[in-house]
């Protein structure tokens, strides 16, 4: 794909400053080096401020729960183009973030977890975010502080609250150590390792399950890229072995022309794949790796079972009210993303309930909206009335062939949310390795946006 059409696909051209979008392929993650007052963008070497302005005008104390996709990005961004007025507090326990995005490769050996791992350096030594390796307990939105679980408190003037998402349990029967087995690996981390495993202990003659929980859930390409890549594995390296795709959904929800292409087609993974929607879980019976749905029952020796998902506890389990969207999901102002529930607090990626998907690239693009819209608040300002957001997904089908899918959504004031623009979702005209490179471009410009 040329430059040109890359831009049109992806719809970078259009976006502007404020918004999300891959960066170009050519920017090789420098792309986002430059804050809007124009300061340095010195990518060695760089010292807290070279990347950011000095006082914008914007005051205030910031914290930010989850330093995931939709977390790192608006810490980063509030700070670059907050400048040295915003105070921010990144609240996020872990030493590292593994990304789910790729996190399929490493069930198959193309990668490995600590390929897939993103420290916070950049965004404490360029930005000045300050990191507390805790987690949040409680918000009190009355006092604005939120509770560690170390038994300190923060206080804040805004709360971004980006904490993605938890699993409802399955319904599960047969010993602990056959139940331990069955997991989603729809998190990265010990789940991704131990799935892992499993498949690479199966023989050609074995069934590997993966159902699927009805929408919304993240990363809606994402579980029939996984049936792909382990379908491509067991053809590869195993010589056979069959995947059985239990889907809740009444058809696939992404990319349907491609994925029905890799479903069906015996060069690529029809004579190993069966999918099967409308197969709403009802039981899994783990010591006889038998899997009961509204669609039938069926028998394997992996079971991957992807659990529905809601929002992540310190909202559902908050006494705020943040879960105000079927007591999952948290509902918010599309133009802020503050919570339609409490005053002050923003909550964005996979927790908040909006038009948009549940993805890591659209959650990057969330918090710069968000980032922006805080900044305008701080200031007295206005927000920005008509924000654009992007969705770009690249999806792996064999080892070195890949397709895709984009869509831009803009702010509809009669409706109040972000509707597609344009032919809504446009996916790739075919699957191929020239997708697949550009897919590795994505995925460094992604990550290098988000955590560089
Ligand atoms: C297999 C797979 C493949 C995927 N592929 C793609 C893809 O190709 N493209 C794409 O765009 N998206 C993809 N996704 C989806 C993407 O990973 C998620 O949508 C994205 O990570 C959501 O970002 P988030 O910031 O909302 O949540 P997360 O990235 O999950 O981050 C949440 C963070 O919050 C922290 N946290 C939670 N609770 C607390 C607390 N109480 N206190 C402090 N910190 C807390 C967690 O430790 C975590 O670091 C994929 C997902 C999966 C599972």
């Amino acid at each position: 794909m040329d430059r040109r059409k890359f831009l049109a696909h992806f719809g970078v051209g259009a976006l502007g400053m404020v918004l999300a979008g891959p960066l170009l392929a050519e920017d090789k993650g420098g792309g986002n080096a430059k804050s809007n007052s124009g300061a340095s963008s010195s990518k060695t070497g760089a010292t807290v401020g070279s990347l950011m302005p000095g006082n914008t005008g914007a005051n205030g104390r910031i914290v930010v729960i989850g330093g995931g996709m939709a977390g790192a990005t608006v810490a980063k961004y509030l700070r670059m183009w907050g400048g040295t007025g915003v105070d921010v507090t990144l609240v996020e326990p872990n030493a590292a973030y593994y990304s789910n995005i790729f996190s399929n490769m490493v069930l198959t050996g193309e990668r490995t977890l600590g390929q897939l791992a993103f420290q916070y350096s950049s965004l404490t030594s360029k930005y000045g975010v300050k990191w507390v390796a805790k987690s949040v307990t409680a918000i009190d939105p009355v006092s604005q502080r939120v509770m560690l679980s170390d038994g300190n408190s923060l206080p804040y003037d805004r709360l971004v609250i980006a904490p993605g998402v938890e699993f409802d349990a399955l319904p599960m029967s047969g010993a602990a150590a056959a139940q331990a087995k069955v997991v989603h690996a729809w998190k990265a981390g010990p789940q991704t390792t131990s799935l892992q495993a499993q498949i690479a202990a199966m023989t050609s003659k074995d069934t590997f399950i993966l159902t699927i929980p009805a929408k919304p859930y993240r990363c809606p390409p994402g579980p029939y890229e996984r049936a792909c890549v382990v379908a491509d594995y067991l053809k590869r390296v195993k010589g056979g072995g069959k995947v059985i795709v239990l889907d809740a959904n009444p058809g696939i929800q992404a990319e349907v022309n491609n994925f029905t292409k890799a479903f069906t087609d015996p060069k690529l993974h029809g004579n190993t794949i069966t999918y099967v929607p409308n197969a709403s879980l009802i039981s899994i019976d783990a010591d006889r790796g038998k899997v009961s749905t509204t669609a039938g029952a069926f028998t394997g020796k992996v079971i991957n079972a992807i659990p529905p998902h809601k929002a992540g506890r310190v909202i559902t389990d908050s006494a705020t009210g943040l879960a105000n969207v079927a007591g999952r999901w948290a509902g918010v102002n599309m133009l802020t993303y503050e919570s339609t529930a409490v005053p002050n607090v923003h909550v964005i990626g996979d927790a908040a309930a909006t038009s948009q998907p549940k993805a890591g690239h659209i959650a990057n693009a969330e918090a710069k909206v968000c980032a922006d819209a805080i900044i305008h608040l701080l200031r007295g300002e206005a927000v920005n009335p008509a924000p654009i957001t992007n969705s770009a997904c690249f999806t792996p089908i064999t080892r070195g062939t890949a397709s895709w899918l984009s869509v831009v959504y803009r702010y509809d004031p009669a409706s109040a949310s972000m509707l597609p623009t344009g032919n809504g979702v446009t996916e790739s005209a075919g699957i191929s390795s020239d997708n697949y490179e550009q897919m590795l471009k994505w995925f460094s410009n992604l990550m290098s946006d988000t955590f560089s």
